[in-house]
């Protein structure tokens, strides 16, 4: 399958799309993790794009094109894959309807007020990229929904690899506020975008992966 995963930043594509990825033997392509390994390697496309990642802005689509097609030309992703993070504008669709087609495009919706604490909590392993979170967190009309916290065995060390886990750079109040803003802006038209093309399944963000997992995967119906 082809998916694209939609959602705001905070919103748990990553964790998702990294665990079905795992379940299903397909390919997690971030482009936020492309970028993050090509910064610390010191390549030139590192070094393009950190300044906009510094400030949450979105790096230039020509940059973010390229990466990505050189990315889905490698074996693993013939089984299947998982675009997190891509397409960002409508510029980044359109490319990508030229490299390749895509099944279904999943969005992933949660509310503003738990975004900004949930991507303050999180832990990223500096080495492997694998995602965690310390918030514990209640929310809903009545509370009734609960994301209890997401640990590593080992308090700062990812259960994967071993790496130290680490809130990244570009996780303060103010960058993240941006982060929302550009997605607001730049990304959230791709909604109007797949759902005219008739690709969009809407899952609500409700809990913890636990949850989050099957459901999404019965909203592709893959279950
Ligand atoms: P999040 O989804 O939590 O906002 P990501 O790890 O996906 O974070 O992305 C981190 C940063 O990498 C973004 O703020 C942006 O600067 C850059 N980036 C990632 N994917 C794209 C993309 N498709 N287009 C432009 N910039 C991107
Ligand atoms: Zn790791």
């Amino acid at each position: 399958m082809k998916l694209v995963f939609l959602g705001p930043p905070g919103s748990g594509k990553g964790t998702y799309a990294s665990r079905i990825c795992e379940q299903k033997g397909w390919a997690h392509i971030s482009t936020g993790d492309l970028f993050r390994e090509n910064l610390k390697k010191q390549t030139e496309i590192g070094m393009k794009a950190k300044k906009y990642m510094d400030e949450g802005a979105l790096v230039p689509d020509d940059i973010v094109i390229g990466m990505l097609k050189e990315r889905l030309e490698k074996d693993d992703c013939k089984k299947g894959f998982i675009l997190d993070g891509f397409p960002r504008t409508i510029p980044q669709a359109e490319a990508m309807e030229k490299i390749t087609d895509t099944d279904v495009v999943v969005n992933l919706s949660i509310p503003d007020e738990v975004l900004i604490e949930k991507i303050l909590a999180r832990r990223t392993c500096e080495k492997c990229g694998d995602i965690y979170n310390v918030a514990d967190i209640r929310f809903g009309p009545n509370k009734e929904h609960h994301m209890p916290p997401v640990n590593p065995r080992v308090g700062g060390v990812c259960d994967k690899c071993g790496g130290k886990l680490v809130s990244r750079s570009d996780e303060t109040k103010e960058v993240i506020e941006n982060r929302l803003k550009v997605y607001r802006k730049q990304t959230e038209p791709l909604i109007k975008y797949y759902r005219e093309k008739g690709l969009i399944r809407d899952v609500d963000v409700t809990g913890p992966p636990s949850i989050m997992v099957p459901k999404i995967l019965g909203a592709i119906g893959e279950e």
